[in-house]
């Protein structure tokens, strides 16, 4: 009942995926990917015999463009788009969106993620917590899950959950989990938190975006609570030491490179990982937490 969909993102499997489920009445799409890949959803559609206008409901777990990108598209098409409340806004009018994408990714802007087109307002609904959505004759339940965003919703499915970025990246068939930590709204204790409630509640598959189903939820879990105090404290500890962005930055992505190696990732496949989270990206959010700490206790 549940398909993955690859999206083959710059051309490489199992970095990002969209998720179809077949209910009772109809098609519901979990995750739409980018504009730059939405040839790629659509063909993966036909594939399975889904027409894009059987699709009526598309829930998005957060507004970033490796998941919501053609959000706007599939509105467009009248597809109703559930989405955090706080998300909502910004994908009726992705311009601020898209401002702090650019300053991330700059002249990769396009190549990355290709059009982002607004969504009609009354295509879109705004949802929050323990929210029931009703789609394609089936019963999503919403969890709001801050700590990778402000705006991350987890949509359970029964015993099942489609959990975003909140268990952060972990490729089929890799042991390696990464944690993308982007600014401006990464925030270690609302992640450790959202992984506490989400892992209470004993799901017996999850699937991540980046890439795929997990069935040891509660390991992975786990792992992405040790990892978290890794990264903020990577950060921290260079920030007392006195190093700058830049310094920092290579301490990151040493880190990372050992990691990779250690879980022995052939080198070719690094760039996926990062083009699912720059290192750059992960460092300025964990310097803009380190920030608004430093401010709130002073
Ligand atoms: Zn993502």
């Amino acid at each position: 009942m549940i398909d993955t969909l690859d999206l083959h993102f710059l051309g490489a499997p199992r970095a990002i995926a969209a998720f179809l489920v077949r209910g009772p009445a109809g098609p519901v799409l979990i995750e739409t990917g980018p504009g730059s890949t939405l040839p790629a959803l659509l063909a993966g559609l036909a594939q399975r015999g889904v027409a894009p206008e059987q699709v009526q409901d598309v829930l998005v777990t957060h507004i970033h463009l490796d998941h919501a990108g053609a959000a706007g598209w599939w509105a467009r098409q009248g597809a109703r788009i559930h989405v955090h409340a706080i998300g909502a806004p910004h994908l009726a009018d992705p311009s601020r969106l898209l401002l702090s994408a650019r300053r991330i990714y700059g002249d990769q802007m396009d190549a990355l993620w290709g059009d982002v087109l607004p969504a009609p307002v009354e295509r879109l609904r705004p949802t929050t917590d323990g929210a029931v959505i009703e789609a394609g004759g089936l019963r999503f339940v919403a969890h709001d899950t801050p700590g990778h965003a402000r705006h991350h919703l987890v949509y359970q499915l029964d015993d099942v959950a489609f959990v975003g970025d909140l268990g952060g990246v972990r490729r089929r068939g890799r042991p390696l989990v990464r944690l993308p930590t982007p600014p401006p709204e990464f925030d270690l204790p609302a992640w450790s938190a959202s992984v506490a409630r989400m892992r209470a509640l004993s799901f017996r598959r999850i699937y991540l975006t980046h890439f795929d189903a997990v069935a040891e939820a509660a390991a992975h879990w786990d792992v992405v609570t040790e990892l978290l105090p890794q990264y903020v404290g990577l950060v921290k500890t260079a920030l007392e030491a006195g190093q700058d962005r830049d310094a920092i930055l290579a301490e990151m992505t040493a880190w990372e490179g050992r990691r990779l190696a250690a879980d022995g990732i052939p080198p070719g496949e690094w760039p996926v990982y990062a083009s699912l989270g720059p290192a750059g990206m992960s460092v300025d959010g964990l310097l803009r937490y380190w920030q608004k700490q430093g401010q709130a206790a002073g």
